[in-house]
């Protein structure tokens, strides 16, 4: 059987503990076999970010800056633990952190849903995708606490010197205070970053702050992103036959648990923070999550949205063979080869890329699936198989 040829190579960031086990056995039997795979790959195993001082994840990085697609396995963000467990240098920064802000990104989290493996809100029917303003806030705020009574001051200084001043509050006795602040740049990349994602998904894009009561911060959030989405998306909206809708916050969580599903919903900072927990809960598994960070300029990188599995590595090394669910990892090969397709014209790649998610949903649809999914498959499970065997029926049925 002749391979797929790929016009283009995509940058392939290796990883940690079980994951990166799975992703050798996943190229193996599900890539390499049906694909004349076009990579450049980063290590990017905790050893080798050490001893390349995250060298090699700036430069995986910059591989995605140039090829404008990337994969990648989850990797361990290093703690003392670690330090004393891989005899490391130094405590490495999360590359995920890095690569974020190299890319300037915003993280999409989408569940991969499967008939037989039912979230806990019935009505959606279609993915809801999550994305989270990863930028300024309450997380980057200054707080303090009074403990008598005072004026409370907002008071910002010009490089010029000149000092503009309003009051907070005139305060009657001890409380709590707290500055916060976002960027018009970092709104517009997280703005760019989700009108891209709706385009590429083909999805509706919903945004939601509470600028009834925040008038001017919020305000300013609704106004950029109608900006942008005016200047730069709608024309191409209109063509993809999708939407840019606005509402308030508290509208929207509203609409969510009435939806259907299927579009992306951009949240600010804290409300992605909570938000993101509730969607991943209702949807089953953390195994069955795929996460794609897209830049402003519309680079993607895709990935799972869960860690290393570290104790099923554990087992691994024990020589047992684990239950570990692929499927998060599959998706984001699919989903990096069909970007890769998509960008290079080429229908073949992304038919196999579409095959092998219906492959692999297939099976979980059939009642074959690992462990994870078998607590939670309604009906239930027939065939409960460990990663080796449930990568070879998915292989089996791609051939
Ligand atoms: P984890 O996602 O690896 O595991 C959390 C829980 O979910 C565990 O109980 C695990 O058994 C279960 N789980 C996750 N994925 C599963 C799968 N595919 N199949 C079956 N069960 C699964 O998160 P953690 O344990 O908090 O972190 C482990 C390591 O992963 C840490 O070193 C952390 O730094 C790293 N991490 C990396 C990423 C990333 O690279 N994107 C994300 C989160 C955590």
């Amino acid at each position: 059987m002749a391979k797929i040829a790929m016009k283009n190579a995509i940058a392939e960031l290796d990883g940690d503990e079980m994951t990166r086990v799975l992703w050798g056995v996943i190229k193996e039997k599900l890539i390499l076999p049906f694909v004349d795979l076009k990579a450049e790959y980063f290590d990017l195993g905790l050893k080798a970010r050490d001893d390349s001082d995250d060298r090699i994840t700036y430069e995986s990085a910059e591989a995605i800056k140039r090829l404008g697609v990337g994969v990648k396995c989850a990797t361990i963000t290093s703690n003392a633990a670690r330090v004393e467990e891989y005899n490391l240098k130094q405590l490495t920064p999360s590359p995920n952190g890095i690569i974020r802000a190299e890319l300037d990104g915003t993280v999409f989290r989408k569940p991969i849903l499967a008939a037989n493996i039912k979230g806990t809100v019935s009505c959606w029917q279609k993915p809801l995708v999550l994305g989270r303003h990863a930028y300024g806030d309450v997380y980057k705020n200054c707080e303090m606490s009074v403990d008598g009574p005072g004026r409370a001051e907002l008071v910002f200084t010009a490089p010029d010197g000149t000092v503009t001043r309003k009051t907070i509050m005139e305060m009657k006795g001890p409380g709590v205070l707290q500055g916060m602040h976002n960027l018009d740049s970092s709104i517009e990349s997280f703005a760019r970053a989700c009108f891209f994602y709706g385009l590429s998904e083909k999805i509706d894009v919903w945004f939601a702050t509470k600028d009834t009561i925040s008038k001017t911060y919020d305000g300013r959030f609704k106004e950029i992103f109608q900006k942008i989405y005016d200047a730069e998306f709608k024309a191409r909206f209109e063509a993809a036959g999708i939407e840019y809708f606005y509402t308030l916050i508290d509208d929207a969580v509203a609409r969510v648990m009435q939806s259907k599903g299927g579009f992306l919903w951009a949240c600010k900072n804290y409300d992605g923070d909570v938000m993101s927990d509730m969607v991943a809960s209702a949807s089953g598994s953390l195994a069955m999550m795929t996460s794609v960070l897209v830049s402003p300029d519309g680079k993607f990188e895709y990935e799972a949205a869960h860690g290393t599995v570290q104790r099923h590595y554990y087992k691994y090394l024990k020589g047992e063979k684990t239950s570990t669910n692929p499927v998060a990892l599959i998706f984001a090969w699919t989903g990096a080869l069909a970007k890769r397709a998509e960008l290079d014209g080429t229908a073949d790649l992304a038919d196999f890329a579409a095959r092998l998610e219906k492959a692999t949903l297939g099976c979980i649809e059939d009642g074959i699936m690992t462990g994870d999914l078998a607590k939670i498959a309604s009906p239930a499970a027939t065939e409960v198989l460990d990663s080796w065997q449930f990568i070879d029926r998915i292989a089996d049925r791609l051939k």
